[in-house]
C-alpha cells in the first residue's frame, strides 16, 4: 500500500468510503494521486452551463480544481490522500462576499436602529477614533475569518485601516481576499491626510502584489469623504499596478445631496467625470443610482457590491439591482461590516437580495434564486476580476470549494438545490471549506484557527471597545 492509500484509509469521518476508495485506487496504480476527492454529494458547479452533478465528484490538487464528474468516473481516475464524503450535502464553489469591512466584526451590535449618518458620525467613526489599532485589526480578522470560513465564505473584499494586518490574518486563516487600504478625507488611526492614506495604500500594494491569496486595492472611502485631488491620485496609483479600486457609491439619498450640492452631479457622474469609474472599479451599494448612472457603469464597465441586509437595517433604500442584472452591470453580493448587518453570512445576503427585490417591485420574479445564487459566486467573482481563477467548479479554477449540508429536517425534501440554497441554507449548514486547495474546516472542525483563541481574544478585545464607547456616549 503507498503513502497517499494508507492515508486515505484512516481519514476520519468517511472511514469506510475512504477505504473503499483506498482499496479500489491500490488496486490501480496508474490512477493519477492527488491531493483531495469530494464525491457523493451534489455538485451545483455555477460553471456556463450551470451544470448540476446529481451526485457528482470534484478532484483537487495543489491549488486547483483538476476534475469534476461522477464519483465513478472521478474515482476511476484518481486516487486520492484525502477523500471527503460529501454524501447528502451540497457541494458549491466558495461564496465570494464583495463587500465588508472584516475587523468591524468587533462593533457587532454596538449601535442599531439608526439612519447611517448618524450610526456612522455619532458611534462608529468615533469609536473607531479610539479603538481601531493594528492589534484591534489582528484579533477582529481572525474572528471575521472564523466566522466567514464556517459559513461557507472563501473570498472577501474588504475596506478598512491598517490592510496589511488584515492580509496577514487572512493569509493565515487560509482565505482569498481583494484588500483596500482606506483613503479617508479626514484624520484615521493609521493615517494624518489623505496623502498619507494614499502612501500606505501604494506601500501595501506593493508588498502583496502578485501573492497567491490576497489582491492589494487603494480603497478611496467615498465620493463625499474623499476630494477630487485623492481620487485623481487614486486613479494614477491604481493603474501604475493594475490593482482594482474599492469604493462606496450613493448608499444614501444624503450623500447624493452632498455631491450634488457640491459638483452640481449625482455621486456616479460626478466619479465619471473626473475619470475614476472603469473595469477595475468596484462600486459598493449603488443604491440612489439613476438610469443614467446605471448606464455610466455599464459604459465605464465598473462593477457593484449590491449589500440588501445593511441597506434595509440602516434604512437606505433597495439598490436598482434588476436594472443592473439587466443592463449587464456585474453585481457581487456582500454583507457589509458586521456592525451594520450584524453578521457575515451570505446565505442571508442571498436570501434577503432575492427577498428584498420581489418586495420592493412586487414582482416575484425579481431576482430569482438562480440570480441570488450567481451574485453570490460566479457574478461575484467577475465583479472582482477574478472570474477565470475562482466562483465556479470547473477544471483549471483554483480549488475554492463548499460542502453544505442537506440532510436536516430544515432542508427536507430537496426537490431543488438552488431554491434550498437561497430560500433554506444557513451559514451554519456549511459544513467543510477549502481555499486554493487546502481544506480549512472539516465537518465544522478548523484547521488554520484555533476557535477557542480567536474567540478569546475578541472578548478580551471588546472590553476596551465597551469602555471607548461608554467616554464617548
Ligand atoms: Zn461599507
Amino acid at each position: 500500500m503507498n503513502q497517499p492509500c494508507r492515508r486515505a484509509a484512516i481519514s476520519g469521518r468517511a472511514l469506510l468510503f475512504a477505504s473503499l476508495v483506498a482499496v479500489a485506487s491500490c488496486g490501480h496504480p496508474d490512477r493519477r494521486p492527488v491531493a483531495l476527492v469530494v464525491t457523493g454529494g451534489i455538485v451545483v458547479t455555477m460553471d456556463p452551463e450551470r451544470r448540476v452533478l446529481w451526485p457528482g465528484a470534484v478532484a483537487i490538487d495543489g491549488r486547483d480544481i483538476v476534475a469534476v464528474g461522477t464519483p465513478e468516473a472521478i474515482a476511476g481516475r484518481f486516487s486520492a490522500a484525502e477523500v471527503i464524503d460529501a454524501s447528502g450535502a451540497l457541494v458549491l464553489p466558495g461564496l465570494v462576499n464583495t463587500h465588508t469591512h472584516a475587523p468591524m466584526v468587533m462593533y457587532r451590535g454596538l449601535a442599531d436602529d439608526l439612519a447611517l449618518m448618524d450610526w456612522l458620525q455619532k458611534y462608529i467613526f468615533p469609536a473607531e477614533a479610539k479603538t481601531v489599532s493594528p492589534e484591534m485589526v489582528r484579533v477582529g480578522t481572525r474572528l471575521a475569518a472564523l466566522e466567514m470560513i464556517q459559513s461557507g465564505t472563501t473570498t472577501f473584499a474588504d475596506m478598512y485601516y491598517f490592510e496589511d494586518e488584515i492580509a496577514r490574518a487572512t493569509k493565515a486563516a487560509g482565505l482569498r481576499a481583494v484588500l483596500g487600504q482606506s483613503i479617508i478625507g479626514f484624520p484615521v488611526a493609521d493615517a494624518k491626510t489623505p496623502a498619507d492614506g494614499l502612501a500606505r495604500a501604494e506601500a501595501f500594494i506593493r508588498a502583496f502584489a502578485g501573492d497567491d491569496l490576497i489582491t492589494p486595492a487603494p480603497a478611496p472611502h467615498s465620493p463625499y469623504t474623499v476630494d477630487e485631488p485623492t481620487l485623481r491620485a487614486v486613479r494614477v496609483l491604481a493603474a501604475r499596478y493594475h490593482a482594482p479600486i474599492l469604493i462606496h457609491l450613493a448608499e444614501t439619498e444624503d450623500e447624493v445631496a452632498i455631491v450634488r450640492e457640491r459638483h452640481a452631479m449625482t455621486p456616479a457622474g460626478w466619479l465619471d467625470s473626473i475619470g475614476l469609474l472603469g473595469p477595475n472599479v468596484l462600486a459598493a451599494h449603488g443604491v440612489w443610482l439613476t438610469d443614467a448612472d446605471v448606464a455610466i457603469l455599464k459604459r465605464t464597465g465598473a462593477s457593484v457590491s449590491h449589500n440588501p441586509e445593511s441597506n434595509m437595517k440602516l434604512a437606505s433604500g433597495a439598490a436598482p439591482v434588476p436594472k443592473y442584472l439587466k443592463a449587464g452591470v456585474p453585481v457581487g453580493l456582500g454583507t457589509d461590516g458586521a456592525a451594520s448587518n450584524n453578521d457575515l453570512d451570505m446565505f442571508e445576503a442571498m436570501r434577503q437580495a432575492a427577498l428584498l427585490h420581489k418586495h420592493a417591485s412586487r414582482d416575484p420574479q425579481a431576482v430569482p434564486a438562480i440570480a441570488a445564487l450567481e451574485m453570490a459566486t460566479i457574478l461575484g467573482a467577475r465583479a472582482l476580476g477574478l472570474d477565470k481563477a475562482i466562483g465556479s467548479i470547473e477544471a483549471g479554477k483554483r480549488a475554492d470549494v463548499i460542502v453544505v449540508a442537506m440532510d436536516g429536517a430544515r432542508q427536507t425534501p430537496m426537490y431543488n438545490p438552488i431554491s434550498h440554497l437561497v430560500y433554506v441554507a444557513r451559514g451554519d449548514d456549511v459544513r467543510t471549506t477549502v481555499v486554493n486547495g487546502k481544506v480549512l474546516m472539516r465537518d465544522r472542525r478548523m484547521r488554520t484557527l484555533d476557535e477557542r483563541v480567536v474567540l478569546a481574544d475578541a472578548r478580551s478585545l471588546a472590553a476596551k471597545v465597551r469602555d471607548a464607547v461608554a467616554v464617548t456616549r
